[in-house]
């Protein structure tokens, strides 16, 4: 491909890494050919540095005041006059909220094609996607046309930064107009320090756990490992802990290095969210339950015993 655009974001005041993923996915898919990235926001021009050291030869920005929050109708305005402008074969996004809402508004407009949730590129290009809520992998070979891709968190390997790279920063004058939303506040529920969608390590529970006091266990863990706290829908639903923590087919979709899954039986609907993640291990005192066929670390046990021994072993490394 010619071009490829990477639409860069930034989440308070820091380039998210699954951004870093679109422009290595970028470069793979450009092949050569010239790899540009786009940035909104009040300190977009702040990131060109970091974009251009990973790839990124010339960094669009806006500091428009409709798109210091998200908004799917300011965005959708920005990325598709920013498309205008530079013309790209592909365009590259995380596959987050962001992402996920914004791709298919812009390129059903711009008549672009749309591959989402890749989670690997092999040659052709062909873009590699979970289906069947994980449970098997499809192939889509691209054959000609303009492409949007969406890619999973976690899965594209970022290249180390190149000190020498730069890029031309080009800001745009944005013309957003007949805005039909405005974003006035942010209330976030956060389940901890780090962000659940990006983070390598992951410590979950589930129903098994029992009670909301019964998390702070896990986020003993958790802080020792540098890890995000997750949940299953059981354990959400009884209250334990926040909606914004459910992992799975309704929650979020994860891919850390290290899944940890704690009381959490393993039915399809929370596999659907996790089962891609590269190392799990599984807690639990039914040794017939179905996270055990999915887990490559098997702890059958009392999780209010095995987790404060492996926090405390954890403390010592
Ligand atoms: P349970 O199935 O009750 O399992 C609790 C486990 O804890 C058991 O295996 C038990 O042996 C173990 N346990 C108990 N005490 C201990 C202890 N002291 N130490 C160690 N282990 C212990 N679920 C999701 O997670 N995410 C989703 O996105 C999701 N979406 C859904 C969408 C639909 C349309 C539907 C119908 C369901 C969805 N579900 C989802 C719900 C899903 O089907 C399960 O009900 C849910 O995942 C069960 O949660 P759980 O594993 O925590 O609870």
């Amino acid at each position: 491909m010619k071009k490829v655009l990477v639409l860069a974001e930034v989440r308070d005041g820091q380039l998210r890494n699954v951004s870093l993923e679109a422009l290595a996915a970028a470069q793979a898919l450009a092949e050569g050919g010239e790899v540009v990235a786009a940035v909104f926001g009040a300190d977009a021009a702040a990131h060109a540095q970091a974009l251009g050291q990973h790839g990124a030869s010339l960094v669009y920005t806006s500091d428009h005041s409709a798109l210091a929050q998200y908004t799917a109708d300011a965005y959708t305005q920005a990325l598709t006059q920013i498309i205008e402008l530079a013309g790209p074969d592909a365009v590259v996004l995380g596959h987050t909220a962001i992402g996920r809402d914004v791709a298919p508004r812009v390129a059903a407009r711009l008549g672009y094609g749309l591959v989402s949730d890749v989670t690997g590129l092999e040659a052709g290009p062909v873009f590699v996607r979970p289906i069947y809520a994980g449970k098997a992998f499809q192939q889509r070979k691209f054959v000609d046309g303009k492409i949007f891709i969406t890619i999973r968190p976690n899965n594209i390997a970022v290249g180390a930064a190149d000190p020498a790279k730069t890029a031309t920063v080009v800001p745009v004058e944005l013309d957003i107009k007949d805005l039909r939303s405005i974003v006035k506040d942010v209330v976030r529920k956060t389940s901890g320090k780090v962000d659940l969608s990006e983070a390598k390590v992951i410590v979950s529970g589930g129903r098994g756990v029992k009670s909301a006091e019964g998390f702070k266990t896990l986020y003993e863990l958790a802080d020792v490992l540098g890890a995000a706290v997750g949940a299953s829908r059981g354990a959400c639903d009884a209250d334990y802990c926040d909606y914004s923590m459910q992992i799975g087919q309704t929650g979020k979709v994860v891919t850390p290095d290290l899944y940890i899954a704690c009381g959490i039986s393993g039915a399809i609907q929370h596999l659907a969210g996790m089962s891609s993640s590269k190392v799990i291990v599984a807690i639990n005192k039914d040794p017939e339950a179905p996270i055990f066929q999915v887990a490559d670390y098997g702890i059958v046990g009392d999780l209010f015993e095995v987790v404060p021994l492996l926090t405390a072993e954890f403390k010592k490394v």
